[in-house]
């Protein structure tokens, strides 16, 4: 398709082939990317398509304002309203992954830092604790409401949003979510005591430190060597 965004959708579908592979998209789960166009945004395909398959003609354009369709996910809201509320966020991905739905389950989401590489998460999670899905305009403005500035936010009985000023961030974020979310239910497994990062540290200093820009791009260039599909080109630049 000839609208601008060729190589945005050789991401976005590259972006959806990564999450895939690490299982933080599947059956459920989607990401999304604005466009250049404040109106438009690139979002996979919703449940019935193999996410691990994507390729870039599987990449759907929609506007702000698009509603839910067979074929679109069904929670696509919270891309549009993301994109509408917050441009300057140009890419969410929602999942549904085992240990971030385990730490959505608990009363009091620890908000210990076990890892540098997590240094994005929040000294306070976000939690969305309505009981259903993300179905409307509505709800996915509440949702987005309750993220605020944070990277993160908890949908309780359900799953995660996660969100990056690029889409390499938030692919990169979103893996390192689910890793930080194992590690913290594995430390309240063991019932040892714990030495996370001291309560003192900034954590968006420690993020800026430890998972520059120049991080994103090195992950996401790492990370697309796995996923090459047969007929569609890598998405370099
Ligand atoms: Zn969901």
């Amino acid at each position: 398709m000839n609208d601008g965004n060729d190589k945005l959708r050789l991401e976005l579908a590259a972006a959806t082939r990564i999450l895939a592979r690490a299982n933080l998209v599947g059956m459920f789960g989607h990401v999304s990317v604005l466009t250049e166009d404040p109106d438009t945004y690139l979002v996979c395909p919703g449940a019935g398509a193999r996410k691990d398959r994507c390729r870039s003609t599987d990449v759907l354009a929609l506007s702000l304002d698009a509603e839910f369709e067979p074929g679109r996910p069904l929670e696509l809201y919270m891309h549009s309203e993301v994109h509408r509320l917050k441009p300057h966020l140009k890419s969410l991905i929602h999942v549904h992954s085992p240990a971030l739905v385990a730490l959505a389950a608990m009363a009091e989401v620890p908000s210990d830092l076990l890892m540098l590489h997590a240094s994005f998460w929040p000294e306070r999670m976000p939690i969305w604790d309505e009981v259903g899905l993300v179905r409307d305009r509505d709800a996915a403005q509440r949702l987005i409401g309750i993220l605020g500035d944070e990277a993160i936010a908890l949908l309780r009985w359900h799953g995660a949003v996660i969100v990056g000023e690029t889409l390499q961030e938030a692919v990169f974020r979103a893996l390192l979510a689910e890793e930080h979310a194992s590690q913290v239910v594995t430390a309240l497994s063991h019932g040892r005591p714990l030495a996370p990062v001291p309560a003192g540290i900034d954590r968006k200093s420690l993020y800026a430190d430890v998972l520059s820009p120049r991080t994103h791009t090195m992950h996401w260039e790492y990370a697309k060597t796995f996923v090459e599909v047969p007929g569609d080109a890598r998405g370099r630049s």
